[in-house]
């Protein structure tokens, strides 16, 4: 078990440990993304490089690299003030239709290929958006035509993104039915207050029926997320609503700190009034959030599994989707907006739903931008993105890239271990808790020089 795995060294300190909300100083929260989610930086993906994306489709299926499926819906019921994603809050049931029908045609054309023609998804993700929003009608036929061009039937997860306030019993029962075995509820907060002033269209009696009817209902896991450092969040409040999701016993928890990203309503306002700083907390109070949090779900029982999660059993609480797209997965991803990647080539969909319904209307990919990896890119993203896990091992980078990033970082590294963030054996790397707070922040010291201040976007 790694340092950041470890369980707290003082949980008596734990209740004594509120942490004041502070906005302002050097570490106040600017805009920006924050969040590492993949790399090289989206930046970098050119729409000139888009045609990089058919030689990889046009080549033989690898024998031995795993396949996700990630279908995107970008409808919700209302826009987030700190959502950056292109989303949809006005659109009628028969647009809603013709989306899942290009979809769909979407996925007709990758089935087709020769690099995929054949091949079963390890794990299927339905992200967003809110794929919730889906009526039982729509989620069923969208399913059996997915599952009939690339079969569930070797899928070890399907994950399914939700917002409390469109689950009922029935639209549970029937995710249940198709398959769906990690069920995620964007509860983010169970202050109605702190829901309302960041703009969520959920409340806290709509999230806690969700669970209850999710707990009733079986499924693999549910996970519950939470941001630490929304608008007008307080110290008591956070505490309190650690504890409530606690007693409501989830079997995973993602904790987010709060970011204001470009195109979100917080930053335009911030924009209007010639602010800088964000009215939410700084990062070292989000970090404190954070940390206590940590410290009272492992008193709780629960352990600290990746730099955002804790999970109550480590044995069963498996992140299919995770651990593999952090191993250099396919991943098939439709949609509006989505992205993913083949044989060490990324892609980013139209991400406008104007343009991404004519181009599948004409028969093309909706392909807007892509971009090319090298063997060394391919090696910083496995690496970086594993450091998110809190360890990783220097074996596994050597026997596949035939790179040692003792040798290849050491000065990086050694830095690191200076600042007490990461500790080194002879083939591990661990990073303390403290570095897994901030560990975005950090992981940037592992980039290619050109990519290092690239916008996160
Ligand atoms: S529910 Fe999620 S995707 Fe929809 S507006 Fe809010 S943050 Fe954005």
């Amino acid at each position: 078990m790694s340092s950041a795995q470890s369980k707290s060294d003082s949980p008596n300190l734990i209740k004594n440990l509120r942490v004041p909300l502070n906005t302002e100083g050097e570490d106040s929260t600017e805009v920006g993304n924050y969040f590492v989610a993949n790399y090289p930086p989206f930046s970098f993906w050119k729409p000139e490089y888009a045609s990089s994306i058919y030689d990889v489709l046009n080549s033989p299926r690898p024998e031995d690299t795993n396949l996700g499926v990630y279908f995107h819906i970008p409808f919700c019921r209302k826009r987030c003030h700190f959502c950056y994603f292109r989303v949809y809050t006005d659109k009628n049931a028969n647009e809603i239709n013709a989306y899942l029908d290009a979809g769909i045609r979407e996925f007709e054309r990758y089935a087709q290929t020769e690099y995929l023609a054949g091949r079963k998804p390890q794990f299927v993700y339905f992200g967003g958006g809110t794929p919730s929003y889906l009526s039982v009608k729509q989620l069923k036929e969208l399913t059996n035509r997915m599952k009939d061009l690339f079969p569930w039937d070797e899928t070890e997860e399907v994950a399914f993104e939700c917002e409390p306030g469109t689950l009922t019993e029935k639209k549970l029962e029937a995710l249940r039915e198709i398959g769906v075995t990690r069920l995620s509820l964007g509860i983010e907060n169970f202050d109605d207050h702190i829901l309302e002033v960041n703009g969520r269209a959920h409340r806290s009696k709509e999230a806690y029926r969700a669970l209850g009817f999710a707990k009733t209902l079986g499924f693999d896991q549910v996970n519950i997320d939470l941001i630490a450092g929304m608008m007008d969040e307080t110290p008591e409040n956070w505490e309190r609503c650690v504890e409530t999701a606690i007693e409501q016993d989830p079997d995973c928890v993602t904790i987010y700190q709060m970011e204001i990203p470009y195109n979100t309503t917080i930053y335009k306002e911030m924009k209007e009034s010639g602010r800088v700083t964000a009215p939410v907390a700084n990062w070292p109070t989000k970090r404190a959030w954070v940390d206590w949090a940590f410290s009272r779900f492992e008193e709780a029982g629960y352990t600290v599994s990746s730099a955002y999660t804790v999970v109550k059993n480590p044995e069963t609480t498996k992140f299919v989707y995770r651990d593999s797209l952090w191993e250099g997965a396919d991943l098939l991803s439709a949609g509006v907006a989505s992205f993913g990647h083949f044989g060490g080539v990324h892609y980013q969909n139209q991400a406008d739903v104007g343009p991404y319904m004519i181009e599948v209307d004409k028969g093309n990919l909706p392909i807007f931008r892509a971009y090319e990896t090298n063997n060394e890119e391919r090696f910083i993203r496995e690496f970086v993105l594993q450091l998110k896990l809190g360890h990783t091992k220097l074996s596994y980078f050597k026997e596949k890239y035939g790179i040692d990033p003792a040798t290849r970082f050491t000065d990086e590294l050694k830095g690191l271990q200076d600042e007490g963030y990461f500790q080194m054996s002879d083939d591990e790397i661990t990073i303390s808790r403290d570095g897994m707070l901030q560990v975005d922040r950090l992981l940037h010291r592992f980039f290619l020089a050109e990519h290092r201040d690239a916008r996160y976007t």
